[in-house]
């Protein structure tokens, strides 16, 4: 028989937990007691749950480094204690915290479930209520008395996703969450549908590594037509730059211009990465594919492959920050680290 899940529930803020202030009509994060107040159901849980909370819960607009920092700190700190971490924050930046944490923790061996909701908890009509407790049964999971689920996902409107391969699609719809470059890890029906052969697998031999170092030096730049010159110049000289992402169109296609081409091979020549993701929801870059991209390649460009720009953003980051040389830095970075993209 297997054991009951000792769960912990991180409260960071988010619309799940906010209430409307009266004088402006504007939503502001609300106590986290008074908060579980509000779902008695959680006690009719088959686990256990013990909850904290950040000092100050947060519009999940104003993370940051250092909170991605005091989120990893509390799960790190607890990593022994419990089987598993429910993690509610905002939806509209999930996608970056959940593929920094992911980033965070190499070999993890629980899970680590994001969720929130577009509807606050105390609103008839909430979505938040299923988030929250099927977030909670899947954390829960148990096969041989270890966590089904051994990494960091995102549980929105009856979808477990791999969190670092998501990406916020809808503002207004429950389903706001896309994963169009990897399948579904659990379905909530009837019955909570794992889809085990797309389960990241654990080595449970290797220990947990716990990572910190995050290097936010650096800036994205979305291609359009008719992109400035002047203005690129003016942000790639900045001195504090030390790593590009690059959203380019289609399968990693950019202007021929020679201009923007040279800018980027000196970017590189300084050693600075320059990362190309693609701007589509889906698909992946394929540079040499079209020849607008084979310049890019020439340049050392590196590819992103089919990662969203969310876990490429917090990629970088994470690889920045443990003081790579390039062309170190490149090989890794093509390669799947936490599963956020595709092999080949
Ligand atoms: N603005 C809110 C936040 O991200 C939206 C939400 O929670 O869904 O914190």
């Amino acid at each position: 028989m297997s054991n009951i899940s000792n769960i912990l529930l991180i409260y960071t803020g988010g619309t799940i937990g906010m209430i409307k202030n009266f004088e402006t009509g504007a939503l502001v994060a609300f106590d986290f007691d008074k908060l579980l107040l509000k779902i008695p159901e959680l006690k009719l849980l088959d686990c256990t749950i013990d909850t904290t909370s950040f000092d100050e819960p947060i519009d999940s607009s104003d993370m940051n480094v250092d909170r991605w920092k005091e989120l990893g700190h509390i799960i790190n700190s607890n990593y022994e204690k419990y089987d598993g971490f429910v993690v509610l924050h905002g939806s509209d930046t999930m996608s970056y915290t959940a593929s920094a944490i992911s980033f965070m923790f190499e070999n993890l061996a629980k899970p680590i479930i994001f969720t929130g909701s577009q509807l606050p908890i105390g609103d008839l009509r909430t979505d938040a209520k299923e988030n929250l407790i099927t977030a909670v049964q899947i954390a829960a999971l148990q096969k041989k008395g270890k966590p089904v689920i051994t990494e960091v996902g995102l549980y929105f409107e009856y979808k477990l996703l791999r969190a670092n391969r998501t990406t916020k699609i809808n503002a207004e719809h429950f389903e706001a969450f896309q994963s169009l470059n990897y399948p579904s890890l659990v379905e909530s029906g009837v019955h909570l549908k794992v889809n085990t052969s797309f389960l990241r697998a654990v080595n449970r031999r290797k220990k947990m590594v716990y990572h910190t170092h995050f290097d936010n030096n650096i800036v994205v730049i979305k291609m359009f037509p008719g992109i400035n010159e002047g203005i690129l110049k003016g942000i790639s000289s900045l001195p504090e730059i030390k790593g590009v992402v690059l959203e380019t169109y289609g399968s990693g296609n950019t202007t021929t211009k020679k201009w923007f081409i040279d800018m980027l091979a000196a970017l590189i020549k300084k050693g600075i990465p320059v990362i190309n993701v693609t701007q589509c929801a889906g698909g992946s870059v394929e540079m040499g594919k079209y020849d607008t991209s084979v310049a890019l390649k020439k340049a050392g460009v590196i590819s992103g492959k089919d990662i969203t720009t969310e876990a490429a953003i917090a990629k970088l980051m994470y690889l920045l920050g443990e003081n790579l040389p390039l062309k170190v830095l490149k090989t890794i970075y093509e390669t799947s680290l936490r599963g956020e993209m595709s092999e080949n």
